[in-house]
């Protein structure tokens, strides 16, 4: 009995799906309350920029990685691109790591432009000597050591793993109102990680990795294309919102080069037999998801098998718990069914279209959660009914769709009202639109916000322009509080 339970606590939980049931670390008080945004720099003279839209703020890293210590030492360059129009007297950093106590030690922040700078929590603000002006760069220099938490998350070392997400100190996007996106992290009351709050604009990534000792086993999966170079591995990645690594010494790696993408399996060794499985689920759902929603925007995708009971998407690569293939089943009723599909999807929607993922989580995980259904009614549409029956309606599914992660307030409300609320929206629109208007509405979705942070206006306003006739703004009211 107790060993059932258990199992069905693990369903659940895998069963809610991407990032967010991961407990929460110990935190410093001040950390914990839900603030407003932070304050914008002072509006200044606005020349319109001209910059080109293929340049994007670049980070530049060289790592020295102690895999059995858990340790990190990092140079870090941010060379920042002003994509605003706003000339910027001053510049955030937000450090993910600093959420985490004794974790992040800096030991550097300097840049020709810096003239002081001041910490409060996770929120560094820099001073300039100058504004920033639109179109222009100026170049950071950070050194830090980080001693990476042990805990089961994509933060985080546990035996067989080491995972380093959100592991650096970034610039957070601009609003159109000249406010820095920068949230702050929210735990429920069962001490579970309710969604993200981390938003990042599209940037340049490339990072130089130096092992402390010759590990031989050790495999890294990465979004990013690898490259040998004397004393280490090179590491690039374009056009990303983030740059993340899952590391392993019982990693076993299975690859398929599949239209064109690189489809690569990293997972442990004691599950060899069910990586076959892995990438023919992938390699359908990267085929269904460019045909929908438009081209893949890398060549290759990682699927890693992660030692926590979440899931995650990444740049380029994401991270589902080992036990989604520990209960595999060889059959398509099944988690690792339901959940690489909607883990693949989330290239689309968070890493080509982001959005606010702590004020509008709905416009990544809605999709995602309806990029399930979207799987089964083309390769299982026997089993459309089942996955109703098992994903959305066996678990509370109402509540405002358009809530903020703060607004759900626990990691049960999120699921009920932002995933599965969400899909039956998108089943509704669906089926008030029929199936050309709705398609067509998705991919121009993806198309018009390639790379940008997406709102409801932009989703609404598509989804109109597709359907004319149909009153979309109505089905939108049944589920969102406005
Ligand atoms: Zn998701």
């Amino acid at each position: 009995m107790k060993r059932f339970i258990l199992a069905f606590i693990v369903i659940s939980l895998l069963l809610s799906s991407c990032k967010r049931a991961e407990p929460a670390p110990e935190l410093t008080p001040e950390i914990l309350s839900t603030g407003p945004l932070a304050p914008s720099p002072a509006p200044t003279d606005t020349p319109e920029p001209t910059i080109a839209p293929e340049e994007f703020t670049r980070y530049n890293f060289e790592m020295t990685l102690d895999y059995s210590r858990h340790t990190a030492a990092v140079v870090q360059r941010i060379e920042y691109l002003n994509k605003s129009n706003f000339s910027l007297p001053s510049l955030l950093i937000v450090i993910p790591a600093r959420f985490f106590p004794n974790v992040y030690q800096q030991t550097e922040l300097s840049g020709d432009s810096v003239a002081s700078f001041s910490e409060d929590g996770i929120r560094t603000t820099i001073q300039l000597i100058q504004p920033l002006q639109p179109g222009e760069r100026t170049a950071l220099r950070l050194s830090f050591n980080l001693a990476v938490p042990q805990r089961e998350g994509s933060f985080g070392w546990t035996q067989r793993q080491l995972n380093l997400s959100n592991w650096y100190p970034y610039i957070p996007p601009l609003t159109t109102e000249q406010t820095w996106i920068s949230h702050e992290p929210l735990i429920d009351s069962n001490n579970l990680v309710v969604g993200e709050y981390i938003v990042n604009e599209i940037a340049d990534f490339q990072l130089t990795l130096r092992l402390a000792e010759n590990l031989p086993n050790l495999l890294v999966a990465s979004g990013a294309s690898a490259e040998a170079i004397p004393d280490g591995m090179r590491y690039s990645l374009k056009k990303a919102r983030g740059l993340s690594f899952s590391i392993s010494n019982q990693f076993y790696q299975e690859q398929l080069e599949h239209n064109g993408i690189l489809i690569q399996a990293y997972i442990f060794q004691y599950q060899k037999d069910k990586a076959q499985a892995m990438l023919q689920i992938a390699g359908q759902a990267m085929d269904l998801f460019t045909e929908i929603y438009g081209p893949y925007h890398y060549d290759q995708i990682s699927l890693v098998s992660a030692d926590f009971l979440h899931n995650m998407e990444m740049d380029g690569m994401v991270l589902l718990s080992s036990k989604i293939l520990d209960f595999y089943d060889n059959t398509a009723e099944n988690n690792l069914t339901i959940l690489v599909p909607h883990e693949l999807s989330h290239q689309w929607f968070y890493s080509q279209v982001g959005n606010d993922q702590a004020m509008e989580p709905w416009l990544d995980e809605a999709l995602a959660t309806y990029s399930e259904y979207l799987f089964y009614e083309r390769y299982h549409p026997e089993l459309t009914v089942w996955w109703w029956d098992n994903r959305v309606h066996a678990h509370p599914h109402s509540g405002d769709v358009n809530n903020s992660i703060y607004e759900a307030g626990t990691y049960e409300n999120y699921r009920a009202s932002v995933y599965l609320n969400g899909a039956i929206l998108l089943h509704d629109l669906h089926i008030s639109m029929a199936d050309q208007a709705f398609l067509t509405a998705l991919r121009t979705y993806v198309e018009e916000n390639y790379l940008k942070i997406a709102t409801e206006a932009d989703f609404v306003d598509v989804f109109q322009a597709a359907s004319p006739d149909v009153d979309i703004k109505a089905i939108f009211a049944r589920y969102f509080e406005e």
